[in-house]
């Protein structure tokens, strides 16, 4: 049986004492959670957050990294100065690092072997356009960025791999895809996975939704034979959102 494992992106929201406000209640809400949890906060509050979080139930994450260990990279952050601050995933290949930052597939992969050989475990983020599903590509679009993202991983690091089907048209939107739609791009995601590493590590992968999910439709979401959990952006900044969901059962 796989472990559901529902994520918070916080994106670029909150400044540290609203994290820690936050994080404060997941902590006292979700001590009794029965599932994996994991929170992003902007790389900002990932200290504050951290101190929080550490030894309790809720793992922290960071919402991307540099595909290069250290160097000259203005701006970027590494993925040693993460694991200095206690993070435990890192989030790679979001929509809207693909779509927003022009990162592709190789770039992608390189971080996330980076942060497989550094110990991190990763959240690799695929889905398609719009466009792309109305032109019958959804799967072929999840394909290529399954194959290429995972290029070079192990079988034993692919373990610590979760994979999140994030259909862009649903992010951000409340165009949540209906659970039939999404089990099915699970299913096919899994069956790439089985041509990969074989029929074990595709059914030990754990595969998350993500696209405004809510209180409402987790549960849905969640009874479907391929969806093993989620990663939610906009009810992630709230207590009061997040928890249901994180507690769908
Ligand atoms: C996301 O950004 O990963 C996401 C799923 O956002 P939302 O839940 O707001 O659609």
């Amino acid at each position: 049986m796989r472990t559901y494992f529902i994520a918070g992106n916080w994106k670029m929201h909150k400044t540290r004492s609203e994290a820690a406000e936050l994080a404060k209640a997941l902590v006292s809400q979700l001590k009794d959670g029965k599932q994996k949890y994991l929170v992003a906060p902007s790389f900002t509050a990932l200290e504050t957050v951290g101190n929080i979080v550490a030894g309790t139930n809720i793992m922290l994450g960071a919402q991307n990294m540099a595909a290069e260990e250290q160097g000259a990279h203005t701006g970027e952050v590494s993925v040693l100065q993460l694991k200095d601050l206690g993070v435990q995933a890192v989030i790679l290949g979001h929509s809207e690092r693909r779509h927003i930052y022009k990162e592709d597939d190789e770039l992608i992969n390189k971080k996330v072997r980076l942060a497989l050989k550094h110990g991190l475990e990763v959240i690799l983020c695929v889905g398609e356009l719009l466009e792309e599903r109305e032109a019958g590509k959804a799967e072929a679009v999840c394909e290529t960025q399954t194959v290429k993202g995972l290029e070079g991983v192990s079988a034993e690091d692919l373990k610590r791999v979760t994979i999140a089907y994030e259909p862009v048209w649903a992010i951000g939107t409340g165009k949540t895809a209906t659970p039939e739609d999404a089990d099915a791009i699970h299913a096919y995601i899994r069956k790439v996975i089985g041509k990969l590493y074989g029929e074990a590590a595709a059914k030990a992968m754990c595969i998350q939704y993500g696209g405004s999910v809510k209180p409402e439709n987790a549960a849905q979401l969640m009874a479907k034979a391929n969806i093993d959990g989620a990663l939610v952006g906009g009810a992630a900044l709230k207590a009061e959102t997040f928890v249901p969901i994180a507690k769908f059962a």
